[in-house]
């Protein structure tokens, strides 16, 4: 009996396509480095050029709108883009970009016609690269308490302020932001939100040392930074969603950070360890072991709820449906599951897991750095607390109202 999901018509030809197209448009010299961190300048170029093959075809950001460049996609052609991505070793976008996957949705939802028309079409087509610059050194989890701000002086506002923990390698052509307009105003009426060019003077970016800095395979996001505004004179007509609005603009592309619109880039490592246990060498598999065996058959589970998890958000978001709780509940599942995946790991194949050594460590270093991200990946996009902080007022646990999930389109 074959229980696997099987293509329809239209679904195979629209793979054969995707297929096709990526047969020719991922180059032979695509390389990808373990460590995103290590990602060489050439090679993000690299993936910027496919970037903007995939942006031509409307399939960089697939869910938006064609008229701002997107590709209008249902929620099943969204998923085959995704899986066969994946099968060449990359996400979407093949680069990290916070632009189309969490700031165009906002401006989508939140800009003025203007706005999207200047700011959605170069993002979509991958013409422009941008960072999320939301953290400050006192405001993480109190994303509301940040301290940067912008007054306005004319025709621009002027920022000054640090932001921490933040950005990628190899620079930015725009960072958004939520800064101060209202310093007297009350919490969470007092903020607006801002689309930065990043060349402009005043902005200094300061590469940090993390144990590990996140991302899917491809699209991983590199170093992260320390960015600093020093007067910065930002066009005032930048600022989206009406000033001291912007704590309202924040609720879409943090529904989206805290997962409620899923993560499809699926974690193509576990499978790949999965193979690894199998690979019989001087006449012994790891597999070969039961206990071994039935902690591989748990990895298995955790990983393809992880993945179900997703998916059913991908699908709640892009069909409309209504949405609570699932966003963080996905995404807590997704923090937990990752740290239980390493401890497994470690425990399956032993303490080699733990070192990228050329001849003990597996899959090329693979593995020790899933070690190492899945401690760091409890933090960004809200940590496993503030996931549970925000499922209890979603569900209006602790006589609060039942909290509204972020606005999408
Ligand atoms: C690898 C990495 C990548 C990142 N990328 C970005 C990025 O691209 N852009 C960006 O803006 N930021 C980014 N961040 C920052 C990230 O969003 C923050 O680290 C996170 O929001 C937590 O903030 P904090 O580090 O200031 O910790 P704090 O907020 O100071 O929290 C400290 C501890 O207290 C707990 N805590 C805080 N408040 C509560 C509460 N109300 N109830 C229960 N427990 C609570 C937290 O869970 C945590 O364990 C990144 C961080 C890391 C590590």
């Amino acid at each position: 009996m074959n229980f696997g999901i099987e293509d329809s018509a239209e679904q195979g030809a629209f793979r054969d396509e995707v297929r096709a197209f990526l047969a020719t448009a991922v180059p032979d010299n695509l390389e990808h480095a373990i460590d995103p961190v290590d990602m060489s300048y050439e090679q993000y170029q690299i993936r910027r050029a496919l970037g903007r093959k995939l942006g031509a075809k409307g399939w960089l950001y697939p869910s938006m709108p064609v008229e701002y460049g997107g590709g209008d996609l249902s929620a099943e052609k969204v998923v085959i883009l995704h899986d066969e991505l994946s099968r060449v070793g990359l996400a979407l976008p093949p680069y990290y970009d916070s632009g189309g996957k969490m700031a165009a949705p906002t401006i989508l939802v939140w800009g003025t016609d203007e706005h999207k028309k200047r700011f959605l079409p170069p993002i979509c087509r991958g013409e422009v690269r941008t960072w999320q610059l939301l953290s400050e050194p006192s405001a993480g989890s109190d994303l509301a308490g940040v301290k940067t701000t912008a007054v306005r002086d004319g025709d621009v506002y002027r920022v000054n302020g640090q932001k921490i923990f933040v950005g990628s390698s190899h620079g930015a052509d725009y960072s958004w932001t939520i800064v101060v307009t209202d310093p007297k105003g009350e919490r969470h009426k007092n903020l607006s939100w801002l689309m930065i060019p990043m060349n402009l003077p005043g902005i200094t970016v300061q590469p940090m040392d993390l144990l590990a800095t996140g991302g899917e395979a491809g699209s991983g996001s590199g170093v992260k930074n320390a960015v600093f505004f020093d007067d910065v004179r930002v066009p005032a007509d930048h600022l989206v969603g009406g000033e001291n609005n912007g704590w309202k603009v924040a609720t879409t592309h943090l529904e989206v950070e805290h997962g409620g619109t899923g993560r499809l880039a699926d974690r193509r490592v576990i499978y790949d360890f999965i193979e690894m246990c199998r690979d019989r060498r001087d006449g012994y598999a790891i597999c070969d072991d039961a206990g071994a065996r039935a902690e591989i058959v748990d990895l298995y589970i955790e990983a393809e709820i992880t993945r179900l998890f997703a998916l059913r958000n991908h699908w709640l978001a892009h069909t409309g449906q209504p949405r609570s709780y699932e966003g963080a509940q996905y995404s807590l599942r997704r923090k937990l599951s990752g740290l239980d995946m390493a401890e497994k790991m470690l425990r399956i194949a032993g303490p080699c897991v733990l070192t990228k050594d050329e001849k003990w460590g597996p899959l090329k270093g693979a593995i020790e750095y899933f070690q190492r991200d899945a401690i760091t990946a409890l933090h960004p996009g809200a940590t496993t607390d503030i996931q549970k902080v925000v499922i209890s007022r979603r569900l209006g646990i602790g006589g609060r109202e039942k909290e509204k999930a972020g606005t999408l389109r």
